[in-house]
């Protein structure tokens, strides 16, 4: 019998890595609190579909996606459009996410995975500072790695010990507070903008969307507050005022829900344990998708696993995941998260003067399937371009500082990313973590 594996949490991230280490003939049961046939929310998600196989899956039959729109942007004046251009091939794919759940579970489930449901994980059981098991409410479970894919709020990394020296709690600007739901048309009119995302929205500080599907019509509300009902149902009005394709009837969705958007987890790993998927904050700052994230860490983690042929899984060999993770993925989600620090410090005006300017354009927004750095982000802008943006920055010297500042963070984390220790030497892992969180203070 191989080395067992616990998987905490029917995450996206922990249901692949645990169908790829299945494979491998490693023993692995996942635990998780919902029930079977019941997991994801009433709602459909978007993700780069090539991120299925990299973690070793096939694509779903044709039925159970389509491609995704192009999004429009605005900012809070909602007078300028950005509109995506996204190529054919970089498109990403549409799934109801409990197909998307259906999709990887009998996938991992025919790879040899065990899936445990109606299982609420309460902490992580530890021997000295390694982490041996679980605690739940079916009783304690013991393994010889415990994977951590049990969300943002995981009961196992916000119960971890202070010496594993793992981030307990998000941070300020680390979540978006959301409110989704499927309404029914407001009306049967052709809509310009199929998908709107609005920056700023109201002059609050968060982001908003309304996206006109065949059949309803899609709102997502997310703030970087706490947000309760009345100031969802206030927003949802401004809104319909705005689109009236919006309907005031929710057919599908309603929930209050959490989505990570700060840069990855300066540790992920300590004796016995990983984190993957929300719970080590991997998803892409600005606009939180986090399934295709998810899967490649999933096989950066099954990578390392394999590769310890001894199976310690203590943090000097997990240490691996990790640099594997930064390089292939999270310095570039880093970087990220530090233009999302610059929206939350615009003012309204400001954020309507850089898209009024071209100091933003429709190719800036055009994020593709695979792309997570700023190089990307910013389009390849040219030379020429770019000295053109500078210019309309200029004409005003507060916003100038606060993108000069930006830079200037945006630089540190890239020197700190590019220093992360290769190899796993405790103290020069705790100093370098300590140098990173810096760069991100605010
Ligand atoms: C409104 C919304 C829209 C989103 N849209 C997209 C999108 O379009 N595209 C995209 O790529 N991403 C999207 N995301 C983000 C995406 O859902 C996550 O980044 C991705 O699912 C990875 O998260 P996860 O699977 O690690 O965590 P989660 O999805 O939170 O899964 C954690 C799992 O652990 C289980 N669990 C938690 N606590 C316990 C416990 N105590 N005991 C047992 N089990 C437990 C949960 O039940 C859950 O099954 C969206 C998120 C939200 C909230």
């Amino acid at each position: 019998m191989g080395k067992r594996i616990i998987v905490a949490g029917a995450g996206h991230g922990g249901i692949a890595v645990a169908a790829l280490l299945a494979k491998e003939g490693f023993d692995v049961t996942v635990y998780e609190r919902g029930s079977e046939g019941t997991l994801g929310y009433d709602w459909t998600d978007i993700f780069a579909p090539n991120a299925l196989g990299i973690a070793g899956m096939d694509m779903p039959a044709e039925d159970k996606y389509c491609f995704k729109e192009n999004m429009t942007f605005y900012s809070t004046d909602m007078k300028t459009a950005l509109r995506q251009d996204v190529k054919p091939e970089e498109l990403e794919i549409k799934m109801e996410r409990k197909d998307i759940y259906a999709h990887f579970i009998e996938h991992a489930t025919a790879c040899g995975a065990k899936f445990v449901y109606d299982c609420n994980i309460e902490a992580p059981i530890l021997f000295g500072n390694r982490v041996v098991g679980i605690k739940t409410s079916k009783g304690d479970f013991y393994g010889d790695l415990i994977i951590d894919a049990a969300g943002i709020d995981s009961p196992l990394r916000t119960k971890l010990p202070s010496m594993c020296a793992i981030e307990k709690n998000v941070g300020d600007f680390g979540q978006f507070y959301v409110y989704r739901a499927f309404y029914n048309k407001g009306c049967e009119d052709e809509v310009k903008d199929k998908y709107k995302v609005c920056l700023l929205p109201q002059g609050k500080l968060g982001v908003a969307w309304v996206a006109a599907e065949e059949e309803y019509t899609d709102l997502l509300i997310g703030r970087f507050e706490p947000i309760d009902e009345k100031e969802a149902m206030e927003s949802a009005e401004f809104l319909r005022s705005e689109n009236p394709v919006l309907g005031t009837e929710v057919k599908r969705g309603g929930q209050f829900v959490k989505i990570p958007v700060r840069q990855p987890l300066s540790i992920m790993v300590c004796d016995g344990y990983a984190a993957i998927g929300d719970s080590a904050f991997m998803t892409v700052p600005i606009i939180g998708s986090g399934i295709a994230n998810s899967l490649k860490a999933a096989k950066a983690l099954a990578e390392t696993v394999i590769e310890d042929k001894n199976g310690a899984y203590s943090a000097d060999t997990l240490w691996q995941y990790q640099v594997r993770y930064y390089r292939r993925l999270g310095a570039g989600l880093a970087v990220l998260a530090c233009v999302k620090l610059l929206l939350t410090e615009l003012k309204p005006e400001e954020l309507d003067f850089i898209f009024a300017n071209g100091i933003l354009t429709a190719q800036d927004m055009t994020i593709g399937a695979n792309s997570v750095s700023l190089s990307s982000m910013m389009g390849g802008a040219s030379p020429a371009e770019l000295i053109a943006k500078a210019q309309a920055v200029v004409k005003d010297p507060v916003l100038l500082k606060k993108i000069i500042n930006t830079g200037i963070r945006i630089g540190k984390v890239a020197a700190a990313t590019a220093v992360m220790p290769k190899t796993w030497n405790r103290n020069q892992v705790l100093r370098w973590a300590k140098q990173y969180k810096i760069c991100f203070q605010i």
